[in-house]
């Protein structure tokens, strides 16, 4: 069993079919093989997730770097529009607890946008594009 979930997530929205969690992606795997233990799979899932950047392949999807700065413009924009005004520490906390527990972050990275979260957190007028926060 394979398990790559970036790349599962990557080609699936490159041929337009919707996004799918981790959870998703392991009910998929474990459908491919009823023998599989579906916690056991999660659990491995995760753990591909969370490896370490050198282990990781960026997948095809990942957003240009014109659109990562196109992301990050914006963001900086609202940030000098505001004054400069940032999220409280429990909002920014709360922002990042949910990046931590989401499919789509890694290496303080979001696939979805392609912003350094530990940043982009901090600016009110930004959300997350799942609509997590
Ligand atoms: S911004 Fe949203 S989609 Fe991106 S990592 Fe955070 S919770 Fe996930």
């Amino acid at each position: 069993m394979l398990i790559n979930y970036a790349q599962a997530l990557a080609d699936r929205l490159a041929a337009g079919e919707e996004y799918i969690t981790a959870e998703d992606y392991a009910k998929i795997l474990v459908s491919e093989d009823p023998a599989l233990d579906y916690e056991k799979v999660l659990a491995l899932v995760w753990a591909d997730i969370r490896k370490p950047a050198s282990a990781v392949e960026v997948p095809d999807d990942f957003p240009s770097l014109t659109e990562q700065m196109k992301s990050f413009s914006g963001a900086l924009v609202d940030f000098v529009a505001t004054g400069f005004e940032t999220v409280t520490k429990e909002d920014y906390k709360r922002r990042i607890e949910i990046c931590n527990s989401c499919e789509m972050y890694t290496h303080k990275r979001c696939l979805l946008c392609g912003c350094y979260m530990p940043a982009k957190a901090w600016i009110p007028a930004q959300i997350c594009k799942k609509g997590s926060w």
